[in-house]
């Protein structure tokens, strides 16, 4: 087995798309060796390695050691320097390189095969004592640090007393015996601490080193980062060792970061940041400031130290040649590193580059206009979520920020605000001018204002699907859901996730994109596209109609739902009767309203599918509005409350089952439809095709009841208002068992939307309101891939609507189908709608423009 990857002088074992085997940044410099660039030559220890260290109890591979040798052996040669030596010795720095970025999670050591004997030559080929026990000191501490477990206050200590004892403030105005004899110090303390000498031997040193990076995959902080990202423990992670440069031995020594385009605007300029004569973690620190690279950079941000391309211009247009060679061979925006030693240019890693929404937009329409990538290849590398960031606030990526929990990215978008934990305290504070954000264990239709005058929302229970999810994602206010470590404690008006605690009033942020909950305030960007949302915007996205209104949020708003509850709770079909006069004035303004706004698109309204537990009072206030608003009394209204509470409200007494029962809403629903496409057609609007669909069907005979309710309202409508118009009534697809009966289901039903989230539970047998509970474990585990409510189970879910829609069409040729589960704004899952041959896809506003970019990429 090779465990060891060489690279080098213009050749390399491995290439970039081995970043499994080589993590990302060991496959990149193996590229960039082998298509010439400057890379001081080294080697990569596999992620197998590391893998096979964890289930080997900490042990290496036998051949380990012998390829190591080999590899050291190539790189002596490939610099000219050797390991140890006491003339022209070799240095190296070991880190770590997984798979995916972790930033800083793991251990590094620099300037290693430092000892007495080699610091010495390093100094006299330097020509800078300084320098080499400046490397020196920085070496021993942070191999104590790392591979040793020493605290560092210990040396820092000992640092403090050099300085006072040379009555200096700054590091860097000792002289080179105050770090010779900061060393002899460092190396006593050691010995102290650990009762063993500082290890001389190079070898030695690089051992504890390629050791200490393994042990580094498995601290609290790399576990804590893989959990909040989604990277899988087996992975591991390679090691890679490659030669020392310097970029601090002196004035013609820089050390440089910088982006081949400018990543937050996309603009074809060459975009970084160096500092003389100093070390990469220097620029990284802030201490001092960094320089511009171009002229051009130095004038616009009126800075007054020269550029790059004034202090070196020879480096400079090397370095430009660089940039080019890499965009033409990578075709895409890079990050990268590079250190100058002595005057000479060397590379140290290159990555795709992260860039903001906009960026990725400008960029890959310059590069298909430059002839470097294809127009279709452009189009498919605007990942759909991307637009997102246009639409949504969102975090600034330079901000800090402590996540303290993790829950389900429910609807995008970033929000900070004080916390509150009701609904009522949410608006309340609102009105006074405060922002905040609303933290419940779950959400109701009771607590809508609350979302309404919150900047997001964040819950403990309840999956991608759930009522908060759903909701907040209809109103475009971001949300966190399901973030099952957040205990919230209503009474005493706090939260807690482990040791941190946070009152009502305090500040969080949630990223609606990431999922992650944020202690205190994150500053966000605003979107680049804004403006009053809505229906209107989502028409202005491109929306080519409405797949799916659901009637019963219509009755979410303030007095709206007393009206629902009266409906509902009514005790005898006189009661009901009274209650539905008030809704049908309701609904037909609001339809009236989309018939009108979306101008002869088709409009497809669902009848009732309240789950009615959603409805159903709780609090003995809510009990006697409505009772004062029927004029009964409030015990009644109790008992009937009680009488409907069901065990599984979801698998329960509703969609076409309420209807069934109470023929008389459907009635007034279908009443309300066709007044209001006649009354937009009188008012000389065009006439909408109206489609009606009924909810949660499961037989045929549900279907034909409804149906005749349908048409016999619609004849009726007509003749009162002396004119004719076309419907359509179709069915809801949302249970295996209308998948399989679809065949006779379309004898009736004039179209089907598939009901995807009911689909998806039920198919499951998950709860559509709790799973998101244990889903992550599941995720975790590798059990599911993806949270089937997020992306179609396209093996399960998938399969039932594949016989769904053939069994349809087979019935009624050309029929048309759709979907309108949360997955219709899913690109994935669009991908998958597209290949079954469904005619559209249904989501909520703000996903419009995502969808349409899905389903340009399904369709090429
Ligand atoms: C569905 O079940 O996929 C659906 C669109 O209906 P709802 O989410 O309203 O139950
Ligand atoms: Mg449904």
């Amino acid at each position: 087995v090779q465990w060891v990857y060489n690279f080098g002088a213009g050749a390399a074992d491995g290439r970039a798309e081995m970043k499994n085997l080589l993590g990302g940044k060991g496959a990149n410099l193996a590229e960039m060796a082998s298509i010439g660039l400057p890379v001081p030559p080294g080697f990569t220890l596999t992620t197998e390695v590391c893998t096979r260290f964890y289930e080997d109890k900490c042990t290496y591979p036998t051949e380990l050691k012998g390829q190591v040798a080999k590899a050291l052996a190539r790189v002596e040669e490939r610099s000219g320097q050797k390991f140890g030596d006491a003339t022209n010795p070799l240095l190296l720095s070991v880190r770590s390189g997984a798979r995916a970025s972790m930033p800083g999670m793991m251990d590094t050591v620099l300037n290693l095969g430092l000892n007495d004997w080699t610091v010495a030559a390093l100094a006299k080929r330097s020509g800078d004592r300084r320098f080499a026990y400046d490397s020196y000191r920085r070496f021993v501490q942070m191999y104590s640090d790392v591979v040793l477990g020493i605290e560092l206050s210990h040396f820092e200590k000992l640092l403090e007393r050099a300085k006072q004892r040379r009555g200096v403030k700054q590091d860097h105005e000792l002289v080179a015996e105050d770090l010779e004899k900061l060393v002899m110090d460092y190396k006593a303390r050691v010995h102290v601490e650990i009762g063993m000498d500082f290890p001389e031997d190079p070898h030695e040193q690089l051992w504890g080193a390629v050791g200490a990076v393994f042990n580094s995959w498995m601290n609290q902080r790399a576990k804590t980062y893989r959990q909040l990202h989604d990277i899988p423990e087996s992975w591991g992670t390679a090691v890679n060792v490659q030669a020392m440069v310097f970029g601090n031995m002196g004035s013609d020594c820089a050390t440089g970061v910088a982006f081949t385009r400018n990543p937050s605007n996309g603009a074809n300029d060459f975009y970084g940041e160096f500092l003389v004569n100093a070390q990469g973690e220097d620029v990284v620190a802030g201490i001092r400031t960094p320089q511009e690279l171009t002229i051009k950079a130095r004038k616009s941000h009126g800075s007054d130290l020269p550029s790059l391309e004034e202090v070196m211009p020879n480096i400079f247009r090397e370095l430009c040649t660089m940039r080019q060679q890499l965009e033409t061979h990578y075709k895409d925006m890079q990050d990268i590193e590079f250190t100058i030693q002595q005057n000479k240019l060397y590379m140290l890693q290159t990555r795709t580059g992260k860039r903001t929404a906009h960026a990725a937009l400008q960029i890959a329409v310059d590069m298909a206009n430059e002839g470097l990538i294809s127009k279709s290849q452009a189009l498919m590398r605007l990942k759909p979520e991307l637009i997102d960031q246009l639409l949504h606030p969102t975090l600034d990526p330079k901000a800090k920020k402590q996540v303290i929990a993790k829950g389900l990215p429910a609807s995008p978008g970033a929000a900070a605000g004080k916390v509150v934990f009701s609904a009522d305290e949410a608006v309340r504070r609102a009105k006074d001018g405060e922002k905040v954000l609303l933290v419940r264990i779950e959400t109701s239709p009771d607590d809508i204002h609350g979302l309404h005058a919150a900047e997001g929302v964040l819950t403990t229970r309840g999956g991608m699907t759930s009522h908060a999810a759903v909701v907040a994602r209809g109103m475009g206010r971001p949300c966190v859901a399901g973030a099952g470590a957040v205990q919230v404690d209503y009474a005493a008006a706090r939260l807690s996730v482990g040791s941190v605690t946070v009152q009502e009033g305090q500040i969080l942020t949630i990223d609606g994109v990431t999922g992650e909950v944020i202690l205190g305030e994150v500053p966000t960007v605003p979107p680049q596209l804004s403006g009053a949302f809505g229906i209107i915007m989502a028409k202005e996205f491109g929306a080519q109609g409405i797949g799916l209104v659901r009637t019963e949020h219509m009755f979410f708003d303030g007095g709206r739902i007393i009206a629902m509850r009266r409906m509902i709770l009514a005790a005898d079909e006189a009661d009901r009767k009274v209650a539905l006069e008030e809704l049908l004035t309701m609904q037909r303004e609001d339809i009236t309203e989309l018939f009108r706004i979306m101008d002869g698109r088709p409009v497809t309204v669902r009848l009732l599918d309240p789950p009615l537990h959603e409805f159903i009072p709780h609090t003995e206030a809510e009990m006697a509005q409505v009772a004062k608003a029927a004029g009964v009394p409030l015990n009644r209204v109790r008992r009937r409350a009680a009488e409907l509470q069901e065990a599984n409200p979801m698998l329960g007494h509703r969609g076409c089952r309420l209807a069934i029962t109470y023929p008389e809403i459907c009635e007034m629903q279908a009443r309300a439809i066709f007044e209001a496409a006649a009354a937009v057609g009188k008012a000389g609007g065009a006439v909408p095709v109206a489609e009606v669909m009924v909810p949660l069907v499961a037989t045929l005979q549900e279907l034909s009841i409804l149906k005749e309710v349908v048409e016999k309202t619609a004849a009726a409508v007509q003749k009162e208002q002396g004119m004719n118009f076309t419907y359509r009534v179709g069915t809801m697809i949302e249970l295996p068992r209308a998948c399989l009966q679809a065949g006779k289901l379309a004898e009736q039903a004039e179209f089907f939307s598939f009901g995807t989230n009911d689909l998806t539970q039920t198919t499951y047998g998950l709860s559509r309101d709790d799973a998101g509970a244990f889903l992550p474990e599941y995720k975790a585990k590798g059990i599911v891939e993806q949270d089937p409510f997020v992306s179609l189970d396209q093996e399960g879910v998938g399969e039932l609507i594949k016989v769904a829609v053939e069994r349809g069409r087979t019935a009624r040729d050309g029929m048309k189908m759709g979907i309108c589960g949360e997955h219709g704004g899913d690109p994935a899952s669009i991908e998958f709608c597209n290949k079954v041959g469904l005619d559209y896809v249904s989501c909520s506003p703000f996903r419009v423009p995502v969808a349409r970019l899905a389903a340009a990429q399904a369709a090429l």
